[in-house]
């Protein structure tokens, strides 16, 4: 499930707030917020639900998600991020209604569908400033 390979790619700036979601998998785990009130899922990391202002609380997820919608990128932005790759948002199977916007990898792009069936892959990158970053990815689920 994860990748060890340095990245290269630009990494984000961890904060109190971002600080679980970029590196729970380096338990091999990918959390989210949760909210205690509603138990809606929240992402990106917020300070309160947006639905009912409850403070969100870190829960392990399973992994599992389906992919809403994806492009395919050709274009060169980053040196570090080798083209083409795939741009997707992907809901947690724990509630659907939740989209994170992430790259789906090892995967055909002629092949995506919406709702295919993904599984969280982590890219470890590192910048020797903090803490390394495992930035979940997704990869098609095994059948
Ligand atoms: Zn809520």
């Amino acid at each position: 499930m994860t990748d060890t390979t340095q990245s290269g790619r630009p990494l984000p700036a961890l904060t109190d707030l971002n600080r679980t979601y970029w590196t729970s998998g380096a338990a091999g785990v990918w959390r989210l917020q949760r909210c205690p009130d509603c138990e809606r899922l929240i992402h990106p990391p917020a300070l309160r639900c947006q639905y009912d202002n409850a403070v969100p609380e870190w829960a392990d997820m399973s992994g599992r998600g389906t992919v809403e919608s994806w492009t395919v990128n050709r274009h060169p932005f980053y040196p570090g991020i080798p083209t083409p790759y795939v741009i997707a948002f992907v809901n947690p199977v724990e509630d659907p209604r939740a989209r994170v916007l992430t790259n789906l990898v090892d995967v055909d792009p002629s092949r995506i569908f919406r709702g295919m069936p993904v599984r969280v892959a982590f890219v470890v990158g590192s910048d020797d400033s903090d803490d390394d970053v495992y930035l979940p990815m997704f990869s098609p689920e095994s059948r």
